[in-house]
């Protein structure tokens, strides 16, 4: 897993912030955010990808639609993980956590 670094929320060409009525509609500011790889297994997504809610949608913690709260990963980890809320404690955020330094980004 590589450490990733989040961009900024995207704005539309006025300069707003973005706003989406869906959230694969995030999809390609998530590759030109991220690259196109899984933020899980570190995968190529040349086809096959999928954008991740870190905190699940069933949960009401989160906006499904909120930039902060997406990811890109491939159809197996993203399967894998289902609709279940991952937490520091039980797995890694490479937004959050540089595995290979093991030092907290944020
Ligand atoms: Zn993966």
């Amino acid at each position: 897993m590589r450490p990733i670094k989040r961009c900024l929320h995207p704005v539309d060409k006025a300069g707003n912030p973005k706003i989406v009525s869906d959230y694969k509609d995030w999809r390609l500011d998530l590759i030109h955010c991220f690259g196109a790889y899984c933020a899980y297994c570190n995968d190529t997504l040349a086809y096959e990808l999928n954008v991740e809610h870190q905190v699940a949608q069933s949960s009401r913690e989160v906006n499904p639609l909120a930039w902060d709260n997406l990811l890109l990963s491939c159809g197996p980890c993203n399967w894998a993980k289902n609709d279940a809320n991952f937490t520091l404690e039980s797995h890694y955020f490479p937004d959050i956590i540089d595995v290979k330094r093991n030092k907290q980004l944020i």
